[in-house]
């Protein structure tokens, strides 16, 4: 069996005392990596079995500490102890889930037989009494049903000595993790419907531009980064979302979804239920075939909330991220890369007021995004807006990376009245 883990997970390990848990553990992960209780009570104690209550409460509560402290460095963390019951587990999912780190658990069960003999065998500390090992398989047997309300994203059960044997794990980066792409980018604010504009603005930056069949392409290698927003309000919607999705999909453009894409997607999957032609007429696509409508619904539900770019050097999400949302993944992340700061406070004005995190930004890669609508492009601590409101017509502006530099062009005229 394959398991592929992110980087931005917690791995619980769950088994009876001799099931095999640092053997598993040693064999595919790297020392630190692993959070073992013995381990960390040794430390403490000097001695891998617990002796008193006192030592038992110590190192949990250091464990929980060690393991709060890696995933605030974003560091993959496998937690090594029985965890036979839901009580002894829940701190580790609320750890991952305030660090915005996913949970899965482990199980590890080669049978009754088979663990009570590793148990007995063990070198290095005494075995467990058998009585306790059965406890433990009991409390674990009860617990199958209840992991994935517990909060595990993935429960994974390894049944047998030969499951547990012919395990292979891949790691893999976080789905926002693009560092390895260098560019050069060149990353677009809000271009709502603005056809015109953004075709404008990619001549200037030196593309070619396909307008009839909504490709574009930049002769050296430069990728264009669409901020979100591309769609909702002006006049063009489904010509600009075409040459997004066609250059995401020919690989020269990236896009990060924005609040009206968020809108969209949930009009297009009500639009598909119903035969309701106001609804279809709201999503601004009501011309179009059902066979584009149902692409764009799945271009739009497979868009990711940010990108770190460039070796760690640009991220890029429609309403900014903070430091510690970077590289991390659930709903409150993505609640702030669509709606900003404004909507995790649960307030809605939007004023430049609600960009508390561009205050503290600090030392941190350089953030663009756009979302809030200024006449100009706004810098601060190593962050830029770059919504120069294009569809209230003002301009439809671009950050060049890693030149630094703003390019924009004109809007041919106002589409929308701000609100
Ligand atoms: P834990 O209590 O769940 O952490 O179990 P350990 O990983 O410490 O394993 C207990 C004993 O069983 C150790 O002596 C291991 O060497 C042995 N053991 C663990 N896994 C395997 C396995 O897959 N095959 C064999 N032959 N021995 C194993
Ligand atoms: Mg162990």
């Amino acid at each position: 069996m394959l398991i592929e883990l992110p980087e931005n997970c917690v791995v619980v390990l769950i088994g009876a005392s001799g099931s095999g848990k640092s053997t598993f553990a040693s064999r595919h992960f790297s020392p630190s990596e692993i959070l073992s209780s013995d381990s960390v009570r040794e430390m403490i104690t000097d001695e891998p079995l617990p002796r008193d209550g006192d030592s038992h409460y110590l190192t949990f509560k250091l464990l929980r500490e060690l393991l709060d402290a890696r995933l605030k460095n974003l560091k993959f963390t496998v937690v090594d102890a029985t965890n036979t019951c839901a009580r002894d587990r829940a701190p580790y999912v609320e750890i991952a889930r305030n660090n915005d780190f996913y949970s899965i658990a482990v199980v590890l069960d080669p049978g009754l037989e088979r663990t009570k003999a590793q148990n007995a065998q063990r070198k290095g500390r005494p075995p467990t009494p058998e009585a306790v090992v059965e406890r433990h398989r009991a409390r674990i047997a009860r617990s199958l049903e209840t992991l994935k309300s517990e909060g595990f994203a993935r429960v994974l059960v390894l049944e047998s000595p030969e499951e547990i044997d012919g395990t292979r794990i891949e790691r893999i980066p976080p789905w926002s993790d693009l560092s390895e792409d260098t560019g050069p980018f060149d990353v677009i604010g809000d271009v709502h419907g603005c056809y015109r504009e953004l075709l404008a603005l990619l001549g200037t930056l030196g593309y070619e531009v396909d307008p009839e069949n909504h490709r574009a392409f930049h002769p050296e290698g430069r990728k264009a980064v669409f901020l979100g927003n591309f769609a909702g309000l002006g006049p063009e919607v489904a010509d600009v979302i075409k040459l997004v999705k066609n250059m995401v999909g020919d690989k020269n453009a990236h896009s990060v979804p924005g609040n009206h894409e968020e809108r969209l997607r949930k009009l297009l999957n009500k639009a598909n239920g119903s035969a309701d032609p106001v609804l279809l007429e709201e999503t601004r696509l009501a011309n179009e075939t059902q066979e584009f409508r149902d692409s764009v619904l799945g271009f739009l539900e497979n868009l990711i909330s940010h990108y770190i770019l460039d070796r760690g050097r640009l991220v890029v999400a429609h309403a900014g991220l903070p430091k510690r949302f970077q590289g991390r993944v659930s709903s409150r992340v993505r609640d702030f890369c669509l709606y900003g700061e404004d909507m995790e406070d649960k307030k809605l004005s939007r004023t430049n007021f609600d960009r508390k995190w561009v205050d503290g930004y600090k030392r941190a890669p350089k953030v663009v995004y756009g979302h809030y609508a200024s006449d100009v492009p706004l810098e601060a601590n190593n962050t830029v807006c770059v919504d120069t409101g294009c569809v209230y017509g003002g301009s439809l502006s671009c950050y060049r990376h890693p030149e630094g530099k703003i390019v924009s062009v004109p809007a041919e005229k106002a589409y929308a009245k701000k609100s």
